[in-house]
């Protein structure tokens, strides 16, 4: 069904139902006014048959035909009652279509652009499959035909095989963990410690971290939020595994932790790579990847790190932002509210 005949079909109902309404209303009033007009009439021709004759017209010989002048007058009043009606349904008709087919694209509009979102989604998603996909069987068919393969290249191919596996692996991950975070899902909210659970996500960068002798400092305080612990490890997981994945070897991350009254703060700041102006608008979209033309081979990614870390923030009602300068590093900001 394209979205042009659904904003037709939604105009055509809700013209309907208003016409049916409309046209029900008309057609009570006419009868209540018919009734009344006749009632009316017959009120008046029996105020003037009691007129005592005295009273009455001079010459006696004329004697009106009160019946036929009742209903004259009210074949004539019912007469101008239906045209009015008639008029005042064909206002009704074009006014409720013009507004009906406004409604019905503000109904609808929201719903035609998450339609499109999810095309998108799904497309990007399909390409991003289908790349390690390619390239495992392109591998396999050449390595297929090669009558004299060795157990060298053998291994050597499913050495590549894993590698293109652990990346569909990733992919797969990141594409279930952007499907958890479905903004109407209701999270399961608990005070927990900030401090703790950055601890924890750093935990699971360090071999990263230390593999690029890549130093972290930290400006830590006791804060209190109201979040739910697995959600914001994977958050700060998300940022810390980027602040190292986009930094080079030997340089430094500093983790800062404060708060006032209603709010926590969190930044990490990289020395990193940075990111472009215009680039920085989009980097919370999904499957959005800044090119750095030296990095994009060595940085594995698929751009949907921040996309999920935004979703995470939004179902804690906090806030994310990022600022950055190309080879000045990277700063990430995050507010919660504090328990
Ligand atoms: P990816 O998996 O590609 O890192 P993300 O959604 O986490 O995806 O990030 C989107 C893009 O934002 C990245 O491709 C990268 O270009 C940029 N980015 C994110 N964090 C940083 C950072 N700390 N330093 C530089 N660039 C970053």
């Amino acid at each position: 069904m394209t979205f042009k005949s659904a904003y037709l079909k939604l105009t055509l109902f809700y013209v309907l139902i208003i016409m049916v309404i409309s046209i029900s209303f008309s057609a009570v009033l006419y009868q209540i006014s018919s009734n009344e007009l006749d009632r009316g009439l017959d009120r008046q021709e029996r105020t003037i048959r009691d007129i005592p004759q005295e009273f009455q017209l001079q010459q006696p010989s004329f004697q009106p035909d009160f019946e036929k002048i009742r209903l004259d007058q009210l074949e004539e009043s019912s007469q101008r009652l239906r045209l009015n009606l008639i008029y005042f349904n064909l206002l009704i008709f074009v006014l409720s279509s013009l507004l009906s087919y406004f409604f019905a694209r503000r109904t609808l509009t929201p719903i035609k652009e998450m339609v499109e979102a999810q095309n998108r989604f799904t497309a990007d998603a399909s390409h991003e499959l289908k790349t390690p996909l390619t390239a495992m069987r392109s591998e396999i068919e050449v390595n297929l035909r090669d009558k004299k393969l060795g157990l060298k290249e053998s291994k050597k191919l499913l050495a590549s095989n894993l590698e293109e596996i652990n990346k569909l692996e990733t992919l797969s991950n990141a594409l279930l963990m952007l499907a958890k975070y479905q903004e109407e899902l209701k999270l399961d909210f608990k005070k927990v410690e900030l401090s703790q659970l950055i601890v924890e996500a750093y935990e699971k960068v360090e071999k990263l971290a230390e593999a690029k002798s890549i130093k972290f400092e930290n400006n830590f305080e006791k804060i209190y939020v109201q979040g739910e612990r697995q959600s914001l490890i994977e958050l700060f997981v998300i940022l810390l595994d980027n602040a190292v994945k986009y930094s080079p070897a030997n340089s430094k991350i500093s983790i800062n932790l404060s708060s006032n009254k209603k709010w926590a703060e969190a930044k990490i700041k990289d020395s990193g790579i940075g990111i472009k102006a215009s680039d920085l608008p989009h980097i919370f979209d999904r499957f959005y990847r800044a090119d750095h033309s030296r990095n994009k081979e060595k940085a594995d990614g698929y751009g949907l790190g921040l996309s999920i870390a935004k979703r995470i923030i939004k179902l804690h009602k906090g806030t994310i932002k990022a600022k950055s300068k190309p080879g000045d590093g990277s700063e990430f900001i995050i507010e919660l509210p504090k328990f």
